[in-house]
This record gives C-alpha cells, sequence and structure tokens, in this order.
C-alpha cells in the first residue's frame, strides 16, 4: 500500500480515503493475505484511522506447543494528532509524563501516512496473549510416548519464539 500524503488528503471528497487491501503486511507472516478496508479521515488537527481486517496466522500453542491456524481480525479507530515534529519534541522536553506512546500517535502536518505500518501495529496488538490451540486441548500434561520426539517440538517452539523476536527487532 502507498503512503498517503497528509495534505492531499485536504482535497479529497469529504477529506477521506478509502483503500480496499488484499495481500501481506510487511514484517507480519501470515498464511492468508490480509484483507480488509482502511480509511483516513483529515479531521484539520488530526486524522481518524479506522479499518477493518482480517487475516490467518499460524501461532503455537501455550499448553501443548503444537501449531494451530488462528484468525486475526480487527475492528478498529484511533485519533493521530497532527502536529510538527519541534513541537512535540519541545513537549517531550518540558513534560516527563509524555511517553513513547504519545509520540507514535503524531504525525506532522506536511509528512505521510503509512497503512502497512498501521496495520502491522493493530494486528500485532490483536494477537491473543494466551494462545491455546483449542478449548479440548490435552495440554502437555498428556503422558507422551517416550519415542515421540518432545524435544522436537520444544525446539520448534524456541525456534518461532526466536523468529518472532527477531522480526520484533527488526522494526
Ligand atoms: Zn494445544
Amino acid at each position: 500500500m502507498e503512503a498517503i500524503y497528509i495534505p492531499q488528503l485536504l482535497k479529497a471528497p469529504e477529506r477521506k480515503e478509502e483503500i480496499k487491501f488484499q495481500g501481506p503486511i510487511s514484517g507480519l507472516d501470515t498464511l492468508t493475505p490480509v484483507q480488509g478496508i482502511i480509511s483516513v479521515r483529515h479531521g484539520g488537527t488530526f486524522l481518524e484511522v479506522s479499518a477493518q481486517a482480517e487475516t490467518i496466522i499460524t501461532l503455537t500453542c501455550d499448553r501443548c506447543l503444537q501449531n494451530y491456524n488462528y484468525r486475526l481480525s480487527i475492528d478498529t479507530s484511533e485519533i493521530i494528532w497532527l502536529e510538527e515534529q519541534k513541537v512535540v519534541a519541545d513537549r517531550f522536553l518540558s513534560e516527563k509524563e509524555v511517553s513513547l506512546e504519545d509520540l507514535s500517535e503524531t504525525l506532522p502536518p506536511n509528512g505521510h501516512f503509512q497503512p502497512d505500518a498501521w496495520l502491522y501495529e493493530q494486528l500485532y496488538l490483536a494477537m491473543p496473549m494466551r494462545q491455546v490451540c483449542g478449548q479440548d486441548c490435552q495440554g502437555a500434561d498428556t503422558p507422551v510416548d517416550v519415542t515421540e520426539p518432545k524435544i522436537d517440538s520444544r525446539w520448534s517452539s524456541l525456534a518461532a519464539l526466536k523468529e518472532q523476536l527477531s522480526k520484533n527487532y527488526d522494526l
């Protein structure tokens, strides 16, 4: 998806742009393309961004360590304040309670909005904290056949975790 030049939105009908999409989101390992719709409205001093999107991702069960597919969907909206970076920096220096999180919800009025990055963030936040393959998951308490390569599934879980971590750091 192409970045949206923020001042351009002021010339759009209703100061709004709507994008339907279907495809991969950079940095997010999904089984199916991410599809949905994102709309960005210019509210003068802020952008109102809303999106519905869904995809299927492969997760590793916390209990039995097996991989399973999970339908990840979002229906969310967010206000992004338009402020010059200098103003933001000044505020950051004068007010200690301004967190990094606040800074990320601000864009310069003459800057670009990156739909991909925003969607990545929303989808990432929507991932379940507790990952369980299903209600009938027997978990790791089930007696495991000694010949079963138990260690392998642990290793694959570790590998998946490692991969996830390295991806996070790539951001
Ligand atoms: Zn399970």
